[in-house]
């Protein structure tokens, strides 16, 4: 699959992580490790300086902007970035619309919002679920009508990560209210800054805003906007969907957290008196297991990457996210454990600092561990992925 040798494949590392440490600033850094969720300002920042070094969408076609690196030479990269604590570039533009546009887009949405993507200038947020379609997508209301060369779209977006972030939003959208559930969703491109949207933010239980409301009064979007077929837009979703899952594998993320789990057991002690954490057999046993169900899930990535599983892809994409979403969860629930109470305070303003206690691994341990309850749920909660490897994979 990869013609990359091991000797190359060692340099490209070293350029990585040379470039990384080089660019990434302190600040940028801290602000990963403390777990606070990045800035606008840090995702523009370091998508322009990845951007100028001809890194910032290595998944994309070269003639778009990719790098044609190999899969291996992107899942290090990814690994290598994760380890190096650079921040996550936001989603939405780069691995979200961005894929949809190179195949569905017309010419001229193309010109106008690919490179704004590419270059980290233009921020996107995802309008897919409303108050009550969620796992149910295809119930969705929020209404588009049309007048002359506008669509006139009415109605309410919820959960929607960066919405205070973006400048351009891409949302389904009901535009035959007759047809089968499916079959009369349309996908629009729609300015932030259209008269008529409000954004109104969710605090979520890590104390910090990263989804919102959205809501929609009136607002007139040029039927340009549209990407491809009017009620058609159930079909781009669904590939949209699928890269999402995809993209949740949470690998290079999982291996990070995995080795400051093993820094935290090997300083923390179960009482006082006791040695590390990492010579107590049972806490032991737990690290291990996480490694080698991530170890398997490395695996399966590059199983399902070479295409050798022969399973469906959509069903694949399920099986990755369920488990890339599972270990996310459990590796921060032992950080949380061996921390005990020093995994309090949500964050610290400096790593020292976070609680008096001088545990350097404990800013951000409690806020990661409270925000990642949500991985099982975005991009399609974990029993709905079930359900897409019972229909799609196991044909039940
Ligand atoms: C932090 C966060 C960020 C998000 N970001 C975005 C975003 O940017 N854009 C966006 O559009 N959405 C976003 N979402 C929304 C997310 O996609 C939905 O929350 C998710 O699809 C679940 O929908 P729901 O919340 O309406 O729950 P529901 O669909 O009401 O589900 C409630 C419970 O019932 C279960 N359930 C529902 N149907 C079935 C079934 N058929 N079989 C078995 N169990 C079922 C679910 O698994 C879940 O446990 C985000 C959510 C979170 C928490």
């Amino acid at each position: 699959m990869d013609d990359i040798n091991a000797s190359d494949l060692a340099a490209f590392r070293r350029e990585v992580r040379d470039f990384a440490q080089a660019n990434l600033t302190p600040e940028m850094r801290d602000r990963v490790r403390q777990g606070f969720h990045a800035t606008r300002q840090d995702m523009a920042d370091w998508n322009r300086i990845l951007h100028g070094r001809g890194w910032s969408a290595p998944h994309w076609p070269v003639e778009h902007g990719g790098t044609g690196w190999s899969a291996l030479q992107r899942m290090v990269f990814d690994i290598d970035m994760a380890d190096c604590d650079a921040p996550e570039l936001s989603p939405f533009g780069l691995f979200l619309i961005g894929p949809v546009l190179h195949r569905f887009g017309s010419e001229d949405q193309k010109r106008r919002y690919l490179p704004g993507i590419l270059d980290g200038s233009t921020f996107w947020c995802q309008g897919y679920s409303e108050p009550n379609a969620g796992s149910d997508l295809a119930s969705l209301r929020t209404r588009a009508v049309r007048d002359g060369d506008h669509y006139v779209v009415n109605g309410q977006k919820i959960w929607t990560s960066e919405a205070h972030y973006a400048d351009m939003i891409f949302c389904l959208v009901r535009t035959d209210t007759g047809a089968k559930a499916q079959a009369g969703i349309t996908m629009l491109l729609i300015d932030m800054n259209t008269p008529g949207i409000t954004v109104r933010p969710i605090i979520t239980q890590d104390m910090a805003r990263y989804v919102n409301e959205v809501f929609f009064e009136d607002v007139r979007v040029p039927v340009e906007n549209r990407v491809g077929d009017e009620n058609k837009g159930w079909t781009y979703a669904k590939f949209l969907l699928e890269n999402e899952r995809t993209a949740s594998a949470y690998l290079p993320q999982s291996k990070r957290d995995l080795k400051r789990l093993k820094a935290i057991a090997g300083r923390m002690a179960a009482d006082e008196g006791d040695g590390p954490l990492i010579d107590d057999p049972a806490f032991d046993a737990e690290i291990a297991r996480a490694e080698i169900d991530l170890t398997a899930h490395e695996m399966m990535i590059w199983r399902v990457l070479s295409d050798a599983t022969g399973i469906d892809s959509a069903a694949a994409a399920s099986m990755i996210k369920i488990r890339g979403a599972e270990l996310r969860q459990r590796i921060s629930a032992l950080w949380i454990e061996a921390l005990g109470p020093h995994a309090l305070p949500l964050y610290g303003p400096k790593p020292d600092s976070n609680t008096g206690f001088g545990e350097p691994d404990a800013p951000g341990a409690m806020s990661q561990f409270l925000i990642r309850r949500a991985v099982s749920i975005y991009g399609g909660t974990n029993e709905i992925q079930h359900e897409i490897i019972a229909k799609r994979g196991l044909r039940l």
